[in-house]
Parts: C-alpha cells; structure tokens; sequence
C-alpha cells in the first residue's frame, strides 16, 4: 500500500482521497481548511498540520487545488516561501488533478524532473458524482512510465484512465471538454428557460430532450433546473458541485489557449462573456449551472 499526501481537500478532493484511505493506502491530508481535513480523517485518513509535513516521506503526493497559481506557489514557492518540491524524497511522484494551464504543468513537471521527482497532470472530469462513486474520468499528460506507477492509484478514484499525451496534454483535453460542457449548460439551461416560459413542465421537457437530438450530459445527470434530478446542485441550492468561479477559470484557460494557436472557438468565448457577467452578478460560488438564472424569466 502507498503512503499518499493529498493536498486539497474540498468539493472534488475529499471524496478522491477518501477513496485511496477506503483503499487501504496511508493518506495523509491537508488543506487550508480544517473542517475540510476533519472530514476524511473521519473516513481513514490521517491529519497534517501543513503541506510540508503531509509530503514528509510520500511515496505519491496528489494535488486538487482551485487554479494555476495555486499549484505553482504549492509545489515552487511563493513570497519567500520554499515551495513543497524542496521537502519531497527523490523518486516520488507528484499526480497534480487540478484543472490549471497546461504551461504551469509543464513549468512544475520540469522543476520536479530536475529534482528526481515525477510529474503527471491527470485532471478529472465526472463531477462530485463521479469523485464519491470512484467513477473519474482522468485525462493523463506525462510520461508512460509516469502513468503506469499512477495507474493503480488512479484506478481506486476513476474508471476510464486517458493518456493524451506529454505532460501539459491532460490540461489541453481537459479544457476542450469543460469549454464544451460550459456551451451546453448554456444551451441546455437556455431551452428549458424557453420551454417553461411557454408552460411546459421542466421535469418533462428535460425528459424529452435527454431521450432526443439535444440529449446531452447535462440533462443526463446534472439538470440546472431545480426540483428536476433529485441529485442535481440545482435542487440543493446549488452548493456542493462545480462552482460558476471555477467554471469561469476554465473557459478563460480555452480562450488563451485557442489564442495562442489562433483557433477560432466563438461559441466557448461568448460562454466565458455568460459565466462572467454570472459571477459578477454575484453567482461566482454557486453551482455553474445556476447559470440558469440569468435566462429565467423573472416573476
Ligand atoms: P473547491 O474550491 O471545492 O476546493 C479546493 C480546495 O483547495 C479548498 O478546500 C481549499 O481550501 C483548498 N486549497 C486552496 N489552496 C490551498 C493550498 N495552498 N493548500 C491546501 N489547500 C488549499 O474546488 P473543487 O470543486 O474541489 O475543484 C478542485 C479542482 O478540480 C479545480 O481545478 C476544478 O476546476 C477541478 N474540477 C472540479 C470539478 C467539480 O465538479 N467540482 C470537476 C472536475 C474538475
């Protein structure tokens, strides 16, 4: 069994390291919050007062944390501060599942490398559903040999395992799908809005379209509209799922990216102008799919 450090332990990160101590592996547990830690020391976990004492000794150390800047101040240092890569022991592995810019990836990957460590990124997709079920989709940049020392570990969180490439390559996959579903909670929230303008019951609308041309993963298993799944964060108010915030990052990471190789993507451009007048409007914490809102008729 592995001696694990996860570092990030909120809506996506509890569940996934609850699920390696449910394992039998030794995880050790930190995040900034403590009512965070507290949970999965409740479900086999053990405690760690700081980052740097969780990667004491860590064969692996896996990462879920909000953005970019904060994988690369965890892992390189920020503001005087020695970044975690100067406590880790030589020949241990870093599985960052942050959804973050390929280019931080590749920028901790190498200092990692220089230092004996290696690195995949592996985001996820699957939602909070799929984090408690074991039931992750990882999207893995890095090294084969990197991903077959993961793999096991990977397995006790996810069901479908991609390798898409060289380190950075998992955060590109990654990206293109969540600009996708930013488009179609969109439009799936823009045709129920419209359905229930005129009358129809959302429950039934949502049923036709899911069993129709217009079926998509929203309204299979992430419903914005409440009361419709029992399940869904729309019909717990929306809290607990994806937040509006972090879809926001996403759909801003797509964007510089297509820049980058000139790529035209109006329709994942005109979804992050959506989720930003949202999250100013507010919404930034609340499920991405409250989106909704703004497309509601009001009254
Ligand atoms: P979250 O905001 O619920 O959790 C992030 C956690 O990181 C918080 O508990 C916070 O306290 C902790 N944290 C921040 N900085 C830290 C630091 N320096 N040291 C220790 N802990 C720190 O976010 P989430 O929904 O769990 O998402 C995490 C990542 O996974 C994001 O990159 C997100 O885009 C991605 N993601 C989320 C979902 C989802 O459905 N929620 C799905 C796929 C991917």
């Amino acid at each position: 069994m592995a001696n694990i450090a996860f570092i990030g332990l909120g809506n996506m990160g509890a569940p996934m390291a609850i699920n390696l101590a449910k394992a039998g592996h030794q995880v050790r547990a930190f995040d900034l919050s403590r009512e965070a830690v507290a949970k999965v020391v409740a479900e086999g976990g053990s405690a760690a007062t700081s980052a740097q004492e969780a990667v004491e000794g860590a064969e692996v150390v896996v990462s879920m944390l909000p953005a970019s800047q904060h994988v690369e101040g965890l892992f390189l240092g920020h503001g005087g501060q020695a970044g975690l890569l100067q406590g880790m022991a030589k020949g241990a592995l870093i599985i960052d599942s942050s959804t973050i810019a390929a280019a931080t990836s590749q920028k901790v990957a190498k200092a990692a490398q220089a230092l004996g460590i290696g690195f995949i990124d592996a985001p996820v997709s699957g939602g909070t559903g799929g984090a408690i079920a074991g039931s992750l989709t990882f999207m893995v940049g890095g090294s084969a040999a990197d991903l077959e020392r993961a793999r096991p570990l990977l397995e006790k969180m996810g069901k479908n395992i991609f390798h898409a490439g060289d380190v950075g390559a998992g955060q590109t996959a990654k990206i293109c799908n969540n600009m996708l579903l930013g488009i179609l909670m969109v439009g799936t929230s823009e045709a129920i809005a419209l359905g229930v303008a005129n009358g129809l019951d959302p429950k039934v609308l949502s049923e036709i379209m899911r069993r129709s041309s217009g079926g998509n993963w929203a309204l299979e298993v992430y419903n914005p509209f409440p009361g419709v799944q029992e399940a869904s964060a729309a019909t717990r108010g929306y809290t607990g799922g994806f937040g509006t915030d972090l879809m926001l990052k996403d759909l801003g990471l797509a964007q510089e990216s297509a820049m980058t190789v000139k790529a035209s993507t109006p329709l994942g451009g005109m979804a992050r102008q959506l989720y930003a007048a949202h999250s100013i409007a507010g919404h930034g914490a609340e499920d991405f799919s409250s989106v909704i809102k703004m497309l509601q008729k009001k009254g």
